[in-house]
């Protein structure tokens, strides 16, 4: 039973990112450096359309979809 993926997104992105020499971060599942924030569902649900103000608090990596933590 694998739920390493799961453990991966509830960690923090500047904890599980690899930061190569130029300082650039990297994606730990598929090394990808294109990422986006967004926010999560849970936020959502809870605090509907104040949630449009609310600052992201998720990143995305566009390569592979996985979802991290911000900060
Ligand atoms: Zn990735």
């Amino acid at each position: 039973m694998s739920d390493d993926w799961r453990r991966l997104e509830d960690r923090k992105f500047t904890e599980v990112a690899r930061r190569d020499e130029a300082g650039n971060l990297h994606c730990p599942n598929c090394n990808g450096t294109q990422f986006e924030a967004v926010r999560s569902t849970a936020r959502k649900v809870l605090f509907g359309v104040a949630s449009l103000l609310a600052p992201a608090d998720e990143v995305r990596c566009i390569t592979c979809g996985q979802k991290f933590k911000r900060g």
